[in-house]
């Protein structure tokens, strides 16, 4: 009963308050101004600047690029931000066709949670920018982590409306057959002898000698993808 009366009293509070704050607020727009039928107009451009505002991103390019530059001579990572972005292409592709078979691992995941949430209707999407976000190397692995912001329309109800989306994109730094199978070798062990690497500079196997650049390519390749 007493429980009943507090439930009661709280809800009456909640209500006052909410009307209590209803009011200074139309008092507060009017002394700037506003006319109170344009308080519906005002939060309504509110929520199409939000529309078309892309996602921000917080760019750590100026810390990370030197460091990669000097890590790996040979990469050019305006071409892996290119690569990343062709690849979040593909993936909405698949998301707008509802057809995953040419993804694989963490990226069919993401188009696939995307099309059991109805994002199937997907269309115009475009790329605002791509960033580095974080740049790790110890001996074993490297990783680069690019953040993408970009829009795109789907059908809801009928309606077309815009989203703004941002996706952080890991790299990581891999050995791959360069003929047979291209399929990236994760675990890094001598193909000859099969003893392992102890650093992913090497470029012959401290064990037998066999000399690994000619057997390997070495690239950064696409490992997972988290919208944040
Ligand atoms: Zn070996």
């Amino acid at each position: 009963m007493y429980f009943l009366i507090g439930v009661i009293i709280f809800t009456l509070f909640l209500v006052v308050f909410y009307f209590i704050l209803k009011a200074k607020i139309i008092r507060f727009f009017q002394r700037l101004g506003f006319p109170i039928s344009q308080l519906d107009d005002i939060i309504r451009d509110a929520r199409l600047d939000e529309e078309d505002t892309p996602k921000s991103l917080a760019s750590m390019d100026s810390i990370y690029l030197k460091k990669i530059e000097k890590d790996f001579p040979s990469i050019e990572i305006s071409k892996l931000k290119r690569k990343a972005e062709s690849i979040l292409m593909d993936i909405y592709h698949s998301i707008e066709k509802s057809d995953v078979s040419n993804l694989n691992g963490k990226m069919k995941t993401f188009a696939e949670e995307e099309i059991i949430n109805g994002h199937n209707s997907i269309s115009d999407l475009k790329i605002h920018n791509t960033v580095i976000s974080n740049y790790n190397k110890n001996n074993k692995k490297a990783t680069i982590i690019f953040s993408i912001a970009y829009q795109y329309y789907i059908l809801k109800n009928g309606i077309k409306k815009k989203i703004q989306d941002r996706v952080r994109m890991e790299f990581i730094y891999t050995l791959e057959l360069e003929e047979k199978t291209k399929s990236p070798i994760l675990d890094f062990h001598c193909p000859n002898c099969g003893s392992p690497f102890h650093n992913i500079d090497d470029d012959s196997c401290s064990y037998c000698g066999c000399k690994l650049l000619k057997i390997f390519n070495r690239i950064f390749i696409c490992n997972n993808i988290v919208r944040y």
